[in-house]
Order: C-alpha cells, then sequence, then structure tokens
C-alpha cells in the first residue's frame, strides 16, 4: 500500500457537497482506504481572479492501485460531479482533484508528473497538506514547512 495525498478543489455549483461527494467516491475506490482528510479551507482563485472563491482540502489515502490507475479513477470522480474542459486555464470548476504526491514515486509523463509540478508554490495546496502530513519533503523543493514559509497564506481562512 502506498501513502497518497490528492488535492481537492471546488469553486462551482456548492463546493462543500462537491467536497463531501468527492471524499466518499474517494473512500469507495478498490484497493483504496481512506486515511484522513484535512480541515476545509476558503482560498482566494489561483489565476483569473474573476470567480468565486475555492474551497481546498487534502485526502490522505492508502492505496494499491498505480499511479495512472488512481489518476483514471479521480479523473472520472471529476467528470461524473459535472467537470467540463474549458480553454481558460486555471478557470472555475465543480471538483479539481490533483495527485500531490504518491508515496515517494517520481514521474514525468504526458498524463502525470509527481510530484505535482507546482504545489511548492500554491498556498492552497500546502497548507491542508501540512495539517494531514506535517512537514514532508517536496522532492527537490525543500520540504512543506520551507516552502510555506516563503508564501503568503494570509487570506486562507477556513469554509
Ligand atoms: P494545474 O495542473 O496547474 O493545477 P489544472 O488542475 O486546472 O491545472 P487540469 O485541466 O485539471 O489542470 O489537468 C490537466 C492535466 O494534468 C490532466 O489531464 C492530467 O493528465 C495532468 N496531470 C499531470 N500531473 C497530474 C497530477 N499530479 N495530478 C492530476 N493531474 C495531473
Ligand atoms: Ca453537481
Ligand atoms: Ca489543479
Ligand atoms: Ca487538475
Amino acid at each position: 500500500m502506498t501513502r497518497v495525498y490528492i488535492a481537492l478543489g471546488s469553486n462551482l455549483r456548492d463546493p462543500l457537497d462537491q467536497c463531501q461527494r468527492a471524499i466518499t467516491a474517494l473512500a469507495a475506490l478498490p484497493e483504496t482506504t481512506l486515511i484522513n482528510t484535512s480541515s476545509l479551507y476558503r482560498t482566494p482563485p489561483y489565476g483569473p481572479q474573476d470567480q468565486p472563491d475555492f474551497l481546498n482540502a487534502v485526502v490522505v489515502l492508502e492505496t494499491a492501485l498505480s499511479p495512472l490507475a488512481l489518476l483514471d479513477h479521480t479523473q472520472r470522480i471529476e467528470l461524473e460531479q459535472g467537470r467540463e474542459r474549458k480553454d481558460e486555464r486555471w478557470g472555475p470548476r465543480t471538483l479539481d482533484l490533483d495527485l500531490l504526491l504518491f508515496g515517494e514515486q517520481f514521474m514525468t509523463s504526458e498524463r502525470l508528473v509527481l510530484p505535482h509540478y507546482d504545489m511548492h508554490n500554491r498556498a492552497f495546496m500546502l497548507v491542508p497538506l501540512a495539517e494531514v502530513a506535517g512537514d514532508l519533503p517536496l522532492g527537490d523543493k525543500g520540504s512543506v514547512a520551507s516552502c510555506l514559509a516563503s508564501l503568503d497564506t494570509s487570506t486562507i481562512t477556513l469554509w
């Protein structure tokens, strides 16, 4: 079993409901156990500012699935919850599930980059991650705590 950290984001169509349904769906995955869930946070949008605030959280799983099999499931869950592909980068969405860390796995393929390529720059990922993971190493980017120390967390509140 591998410990996996998944970042969850939603800012459309009742984010709290989206989040609860996503956690239920993740907990129901085959060969997978839900270990923990962070607090739910309210964060300003990353990128385009003309959209609602996001609900962000991190879910901890233990899984025997492969990284790509897990990605297949998270992308299916996104679609089942009405995710639409739009041209605008970082636009509004019902549900975004990003794999942050998959054990100590490093991977760079067209579909999957592990660890997540930009998490060290995103307080909305690292604040909930620190809550459930403590101070983990982020590949060559330093630790969660050292990355967070150089980011602005002042706009992040509890949902
Ligand atoms: P960002 O990836 O910068 O947070 P985004 O989440 O809005 O932006 P998406 O449109 O959700 O981007 O995903 C684009 C592609 O990223 C997906 O089709 C997926 O194959 C790929 N991808 C690469 N690495 C990961 C990862 N660690 N977790 C989830 N998807 C990933
Ligand atoms: Ca919905
Ligand atoms: Ca994302
Ligand atoms: Ca994504």
